[in-house]
């Protein structure tokens, strides 16, 4: 397990100084985390870093996951799809369910949280704790919302208020709330098997596992397979760069607990792709960290055709390791891929299989947006920055009206 003074390579001394400095003055308090799901997607693989590193600080971070069963996290996804402003219908009944199923953690869990950082809606309505237990309490919406469906926005408005504070990714997702909201966009581990370095005969040996030729340009995305990946649009792409350039497309993600749609689109994508042996759709289990990160690094252009996006780790993970990235201007996907200086930004399947192209027939070109990606991830979206991020507003939080001597 990495400890804190392990990213001092990748960081420097004075800011493992500073968290630990900032972490003093919290030393001992319980930092709390509750989520929908242990395994699959961005939240979860936060999670897994951020709780070891808090302990190392001295802070007592806990991380629970609420407990539903399929018909709520069918209802959960419809209430994810709205909030990315996608039509869905929500009844009344799945409204009473998805409060029961609140209810019910409500009773079952253990809040034990000096701060609780509850993450996305699923578990939103955990908020009416606080008129028992009072405490902090803040609500992380991991969504670009910006185009959320106003009924439902006004709804989990009404619990979203009770909290504390808000966090979101990007000040482009701020809301007209009454709460303090603040900017902490996510991060990823550097040490992590998804993200450290590998050596070249594990890279070759994962490719020949899948049967991927390290002969011909690779263009890679790794997603959940999500309608708002946009794994057909992908392909839509990959065709109009072969018709140019002999390469392959591997398509690679695996499901999450809390995302009931992914098989229906796998079969999708499996069917739209039967034809191609080009074409590599590649089921992972969950913890295949280690053959994400060499699929990764043996990607000639790494993409994320993303129509919707909180953030997308992915892009970090693909810029860190210096892949030329090809990304959907979206969401906090603009955050990480400055276009034309750490990547590509293009709205349309034309406009990235011409960039794709572009990369694919310049490698100096892809090879100096890369470097300059991880550079860029390095300064912005480390570990570090993430945790200094979170310790300076749960001391605000404490502290609220003080002035903070550190
Ligand atoms: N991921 C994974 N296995 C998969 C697909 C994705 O471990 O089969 C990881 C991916 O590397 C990234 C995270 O899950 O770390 C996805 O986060 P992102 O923000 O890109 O998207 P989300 O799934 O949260 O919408």
């Amino acid at each position: 397990m990495a400890r804190l003074i392990d990213y001092e390579p990748f960081v420097g001394k004075s800011t493992i100084e500073e968290l630990s400095l900032l972490a003093g003055h919290l030393r001992g308090k319980v930092m709390q985390h509750i989520n929908a799901t242990a395994v699959g997607g961005g939240v979860a693989e936060i999670l897994n870093w951020l709780v070891p590193l808090f302990r190392d600080l001295g802070i007592d971070a806990r991380w629970d996951v609420i407990k539903g069963n399929e018909k709520f996290f069918v209802i959960t996804k419809k209430i994810h799809n709205m909030l990315h402003g996608r039509k869905e219908e929500l009844t009344k009944e799945d409204i009473e369910y998805y409060e029961e199923v609140g209810d019910f953690n409500l009773r079952e869990m253990n809040f034990a949280g000096d701060f609780m950082f509850i993450h996305d809606p699923q578990p939103l309505t955990l908020v009416k704790k606080k008129a028992e237990m009072g405490r902090k309490w803040v609500w992380r919406c991991h969504i670009d919302s910006t185009l959320a469906e106003p009924s439902l926005w006004n709804y989990l408005a009404g619990y979203v208020k009770d909290y504390d504070a808000a966090i979101f990714s990007t000040t482009a997702f701020s809301k007209d709330l009454p709460i303090r909201q603040v900017i902490i966009s996510p991060s990823i581990d550097p040490l992590s098997d998804k993200n450290k370095e590998l050596e070249e005969a594990f890279i070759d040996r994962i490719l020949e596992r899948f049967q991927i030729d390290k002969n011909r340009p690779i263009v890679t995305q790794i997603s959940r397979f999500d309608y708002q990946k946009d794994p057909l649009g992908v392909i839509k792409v990959y065709r109009l760069v072969k018709k140019r350039i002999d390469c392959q497309l591997v398509l690679a993600g695996g499901g999450a607990t809390d995302d009931p749609e992914g098989q229906k689109i796998l079969e999708m994508v499996r069917e739209e792709s039967r034809d191609d042996p080009d074409i590599h759709v590649l089921l992972l289990p969950p913890a295949s960290d280690k053959e994400i990160n060499a699929l990764q690094r043996a990607s000639s252009v790494v993409l994320q055709k993303s129509l919707r996006e909180g953030f997308g780790l992915t892009v970090a993970e693909a810029l860190w390791k210096e892949r030329p990235v090809v990304a959907s201007a979206t969401g906090g996907i603009p955050l990480q891929v400055v276009h034309n200086y750490t990547g590509l930004l293009s709205h349309t399947i034309e406009g990235t299989a011409g960039f794709v192209k572009q990369l694919l027939q310049n490698p100096e070109y892809a090879k100096r947006l890369g470097s300059n990606g991880r550079e860029h991830i390095r300064q912005n979206f480390l570990v570090t920055r993430h945790i200094r991020d979170y310790l300076l507003l749960m001391l605000s939080l404490e502290r609220e009206g003080d002035f903070i001597y550190l």
